[in-house]
């Protein structure tokens, strides 16, 4: 009976030094899933750019319908952006059309086990997108620019990485299968899309030639019901915080 008091009061007693250290180490808490909003709001989010030929043609869905949306890029293909005409146009033109700029890493690695490499990539890529929104006669700090983790890995080490980095959000959100382009299909990627619909729903998407192909449909039928888009772009009609604030 003894025994099995003490037993308990170990079990007890190391369930709270394990919660004590959970909490004290467990404190990467910025990653955010949705706006907190009850507007019928959405973002739409395109991951791994630039690519000056898939970009300029969601560009121009984007456009017709005047949607604003973020577009995730890569450090690796944000540099073409010093020397390749073609993808300072298209970087410029998602900018001066207020779309918005996010950090998606340098080489788009699993970081799990490198989080030094991880803060260099992150914080090397918010120079970089700094720049570009200079060269357009824009200012940006790094806290004004979102992150998403390539593959959204997620995991503890990113508390050290967070604390490393100015950038407030992490930013994950729905992730359907428009990557899949030619297994999955149009219909599909719709239904993916339109099943996890909820105000302040976050659609990751990716920089690629087929949104051509389901993405008017996808802009006519959110707006048809009512959805607003909402983006990163400070000062604008589409922040974020005009409709809420973001969360999990
Ligand atoms: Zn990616």
């Amino acid at each position: 009976m003894k025994l099995l008091t003490l037993t308990k009061i170990s079990i007890i007693s190391l369930m709270i030094v394990g919660f004590i250290f959970s909490i004290s180490t467990y404190n990467y808490d910025r990653e955010v899933n949705r706006i907190i909003s009850s507007n019928k709001v959405v973002m739409i989010t395109f991951d791994d750019g630039p690519s000056a030929c898939a970009d300029e043609k969601i560009l121009d869905v984007l456009d017709k319908y005047d949607v604003k949306a973020t577009f995730f890029m890569t450090g690796i293909n944000l540099s073409k952006y010093v020397n390749n005409t073609s993808i300072k146009k298209v970087v410029d033109r998602m900018i001066q059309g207020g779309h918005s700029i996010g950090n998606h890493s340098y080489y788009h690695n699993e970081y799990i086990n490198n989080q030094v490499q991880l803060v260099k990539e992150l914080n090397d890529v918010n120079d970089m997108i700094k720049h570009v929104y200079n060269e357009n006669g824009k200012k940006i700090e790094s806290k004004d620019i979102p992150i998403r983790m390539p593959y959204l890995q997620y995991y503890r080490g990113l508390g050290y990485v967070q604390k490393k980095v100015a950038n407030p959000y992490w930013v994950r959100g729905y992730l359907g299968t428009d990557y899949l382009e030619e297994k999955t299909g149009k219909e599909e990627i719709l239904n993916q899309y339109f099943s996890h619909l909820r105000n302040g729903q976050i659609f990751v998407a990716h920089t690629r030639d087929y949104a051509k192909v389901w993405l008017p449909e996808f802009l006519e039928t959110l707006l048809k019901h009512g959805y607003a888009f909402a983006n990163f772009t400070k000062d604008t009609p589409s922040y974020y915080l005009n409709y809420g604030k973001l969360g999990s």
